[in-house]
């Protein structure tokens, strides 16, 4: 098959490689769409992800769909020719997190496209078939693929337990905070307010019915706006220090985004004196089956997503429009 590997920084080269067999418990999927995450890029311009450098040129991509084309043994469904949206934290089921229902964080999780195991940017991948969830035919393969940002903005709001009439903030416009907005709408929380520096991603939010829409969190702090939830989903590494001062006493702060770098300070007499709430999340858990659900009855409209195309062969070009942040579009998107 053809694949998508990475050798070095920013030094990804299509390969013909074997394609994989599915093992016991296993599907074989026959890669259809691959969004491409921030993370993605990290690792794309690093080389390591959290310290963490791959063995092998490793395939990257982890929010993808496709097609059933094989069953490994012991698997009777789905069957072959069903399409599918994959969740790619691939945990083991029998570890002490496992048990307690944090399949998320289990001890011994494997996550495609994470090193060393391979990842989505090319034609196959074989998948656990407790991952995988049947797309209905009225949901797209890039929908499908969306699917997965979907999935961990769901996971941060189950966190967050959002009530009625609570003032939510989000930090950060691109995909995942504006799938953290498109989550909070279909569930009917109050509108958030949005702080987004690039301006074309103020658009979509703003057509959606967040307000106010400001570029820097200062504005709020001017108006005097108080929440009593900020989602932090910008990825910036001065984002935790904004989101608690924005927070009323008392509040709650969802650390969604990634910090870069990952060494974060904050006034802690803030946080103190506020009694915060600050809680990590960690991708997503049991999300894909609403997150499939939602996409499909058009609770959230995935198909409005700003997207970039590209073919499998332009999966460099997918990684640097990634990184470049562009107003128009939220997720490159490759077709393998
Ligand atoms: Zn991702
Ligand atoms: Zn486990």
């Amino acid at each position: 098959m053809k694949a998508a590997r990475l050798h070095a920084p920013r030094d990804i080269r299509i390969e013909e490689i074997p394609t994989p067999r599915p093992a016991a418990g296993e599907v074989l999927v026959r890669v259809r769409a691959v969004s491409i995450c921030a993370s993605d890029w990290r690792l794309y311009t690093d080389g390591h992800s959290g310290g963490v450098v791959p063995d092998h040129p490793i395939i990257q991509g982890h929010e993808f769909a496709g097609d059933v084309v094989a069953l490994g043994e012991g698997v009777t469904a789905p069957s072959v020719g069903t399409r599918v949206a994959v969740e790619p934290s691939w945990h083991c089921g029998r570890c002490d997190q496992c048990q307690r229902g944090y399949t998320n964080i289990c001890r011994n999780v494997v996550f495609p496209s994470f090193p060393p195991r391979d990842g989505a940017l090319a034609e196959y991948i074989a998948c656990p078939v407790t991952s995988v969830c049947p797309l209905p035919e009225t949901v797209s393969y890039a929908e499908g693929a969306l699917v997965e940002p979907l999935g961990v903005a769901i996971h941060a709001v189950r966190l967050a337990r959002p009530q009625a009439g609570e003032r939510i903030v989000i930090l950060g416009a691109g995909a995942i905070g504006t799938c953290t907005l498109l989550v909070l709408k279909a569930y009917g929380c109050s509108l958030p307010a949005v702080v987004e520096p690039v301006a074309g991603r103020r658009e979509w939010p703003a057509r959606l019915g967040a307000a106010p829409l400001v570029a820097d969190y200062q504005e709020l702090l001017n108006a005097g706006i108080e929440a009593d939830i900020v989602f932090e989903c910008s990825g910036d590494n001065a984002a935790l220090a904004q989101a608690m001062r924005l927070a009323r006493p008392a509040g709650r702060v969802m650390m969604v985004g990634i910090p870069q770098p990952e060494q974060v300070s904050f006034d802690a007499s803030v946080a103190r004196r506020r009694e915060l709430t600050v809680v990590f999340t960690r991708r997503s858990r049991d999300t894909l089956t609403e997150a499939v659900g939602l996409a499909a009855t058009g609770r959230v409209d995935l198909a409005a997503f700003p997207i970039r195309r590209y073919s499998l062969a332009q999966a460099m070009a997918a990684m640097e429009a990634t990184g470049a942040r562009p107003g128009d579009m939220l997720r490159a998107v490759v077709f393998p």
